[in-house]
C-alpha cells in the first residue's frame, strides 16, 4: 500500500518571514497523507526547526565533499535538517545542463546519507507533440534510476515541462498512461515506489489527479507557497 505523498517545491522563492506558512500547513497535516516541502538551501535549517513535517532541499551534489564551489552535499543538507532532496528537476536539467548520469549520482548521494530522493522526469512540448513522450520519460528513468531503487528511499515525480508554471495541466488520461509506462519501466521494486505528478497542480484539479491510477501524490510548485493554496491539495489526497 503506497501512502499518498504531497510535496511542495518552493524553487527560488521564500524568506524567513514566509516560513509562517509552514505553521498553517503543519496544522493541516494528518497521519493519512505524507506532506513535505523543499525549500532553498538557506531556509532548510530554520524551516526544519519550525515545521512539523519533513523539509527538504531542491538539489544536492553527487560528491560527499571537495572542490565544488557553491554546491552543497547530502551530508550538509542532512545536518541542516533536510530529510530529502529533489534531484533532476527539469529547471536544473535545462538551465544547469544536468544529465541523467548526474541525476543518478545525486540520488545515490542521498541514499548514502540516509535521505529520501524525489527524482524528476518529464518531456518537452515538442517531444509530446512528436509522440515521443513515453519513450523520452522511460529512457530518463532507465538512465537516472540508481540500482536498488525502492520506495523507502526514493520517489519519482513526473513533471511534463510544458505543464510547469504554465497553468496547462496534463489530462488525467495522459497522466495515467505515463505513470503506467513509468511503473513498468521501474521493474523490480517498482510497486513500492511512489509516482508523483507535477505541473500546475491546484486546489481545483488536485482531486482528479491524485486519485488517478498509479498516481501516489503530487509535486507542487506555485501552489505550495501559501498554506491557503497548499492545504486544499493535501486535503484532496485523503
Ligand atoms: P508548478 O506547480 O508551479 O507548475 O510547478 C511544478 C513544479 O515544477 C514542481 O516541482
Amino acid at each position: 500500500m503506497r501512502r499518498k505523498f504531497v510535496a511542495g517545491n518552493w524553487k527560488m522563492n521564500g524568506s524567513l518571514a514566509a516560513l509562517a506558512e509552514l505553521d498553517a500547513i503543519g496544522a493541516a497535516v494528518t497521519d493519512t497523507v505524507d506532506v513535505a516541502v523543499a525549500v532553498p538551501a538557506t531556509l532548510i535549517y530554520p524551516a526544519s526547526q519550525r515545521a512539523r513535517f519533513p523539509i527538504g532541499a531542491e538539489d544536492v551534489h553527487a560528491n560527499d565533499c571537495g572542490a565544488h564551489t557553491g554546491c552543497v552535499s547530502a551530508d550538509m543538507i542532512k545536518e541542516a535538517g533536510a530529510a530529502f532532496s529533489i534531484v533532476g528537476h527539469s529547471e536544473r536539467r535545462q538551465a544547469q545542463g544536468e544529465t541523467d548520469a548526474d541525476v543518478k549520482g545525486k540520488a545515490e548521494a542521498l541514499r548514502r546519507a540516509g535521505l529520501h530522493a524525489i527524482l524528476c522526469v518529464g518531456e518537452t512540448l515538442e517531444q509530446r507533440e512528436a509522440g515521443e513522450a513515453e519513450a523520452v520519460v522511460t529512457a530518463q528513468i532507465r538512465a537516472s534510476l540508481p540500482e536498488g531503487a525502492a520506495g523507502d528511499w526514493l520517489s519519482i515525480a513526473y513533471e511534463p515541462i510544458w505543464a510547469i508554471g504554465t497553468g496547462k495541466v496534463a489530462t488525467v488520461e495522459d497522466v495515467e498512461a505515463m505513470h503506467a509506462a513509468i511503473r513498468e519501466a521501474l521493474g523490480e521494486n517498482g510497486e513500492t515506489i511512489r509516482l508523483l505528478y507535477g505541473g500546475s497542480v491546484t486546489a481545483e484539479n488536485a482531486a482528479g489527479l491524485l486519485h488517478a491510477a498509479n498516481v501516489d501524490g503530487a509535486l507542487v510548485g506555485g501552489a505550495s507557497l501559501t498554506a491557503a493554496k497548499f492545504i486544499p491539495i493535501i486535503e484532496a489526497a485523503r
